[in-house]
């Protein structure tokens, strides 16, 4: 399946100068969700305890992941939308910092997480969530994306974390 036909190129959102990926058409067919949660399903990740993803859009394959795979799902938030007690990791955007916050009990000491989001740009979220990932005292199995956007040389921020995306833009 050429998961390319089930993306939509938008210029200039959110601002001018980013070419923004949109999956909505992806999200939109049964077919081609089936075949992105199969190909995550199929890759070796070795033992995997747990599933984590990132807000928003890395929830949308996190979860039907976690399920196929038959682990728990850990949601990796925007600070101050978990309600029990959290750990935080800031990092650096183009202009200012982001953050994002994981529940301190969501992942038990050793266990290993793939860690999901629809898309690799700069790897500063990734990484952010990674280091939540491991601030439990979890392992990282691997980084799972759709797309990965490669001339923004995001699997370079994230070090020796294995990488693996569907599409790959050069
Ligand atoms: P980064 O931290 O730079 O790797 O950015 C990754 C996050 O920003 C992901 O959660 C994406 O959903 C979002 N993102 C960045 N660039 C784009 C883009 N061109 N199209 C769609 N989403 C993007």
């Amino acid at each position: 399946m050429d998961l390319n036909r089930y993306l939509r190129d938008v210029p200039d959102f959110p601002k001018p100068g980013i070419l923004f990926k949109d999956i909505t058409p992806l999200l939109a067919s049964p077919p081609a969700m089936t075949h992105v949660i199969e190909r995550f399903a199929a890759i070796d990740w070795g033992r995997v305890d747990k599933v984590a993803a990132i807000e928003s859009r890395g929830f949308l394959f996190g979860a039907p992941l976690a399920m196929k795979l038959g682990k728990g799902f850990v949601p990796i938030r925007k600070p101050g939308k978990l309600p029990w007690k959290t750990n935080r990791v800031e990092y650096v955007l183009e202009y200012g910092t982001d953050a994002v916050e994981i529940h301190q009990d969501a992942i038990a000491r050793g266990e290993r997480v793939v860690v999901v989001d629809d898309l690799l740009a700069t790897g500063g979220t990734m990484a952010a969530a990674a280091q939540l990932v491991e601030s439990c005292g979890g392992q990282v199995a691997g980084c799972a994306f759709v797309i990965d956007l490669a001339f923004l040389g995001g699997r370079k921020r994230l070090g020796s974390h294995r990488v693996e995306a569907l599409l790959r833009f050069e």
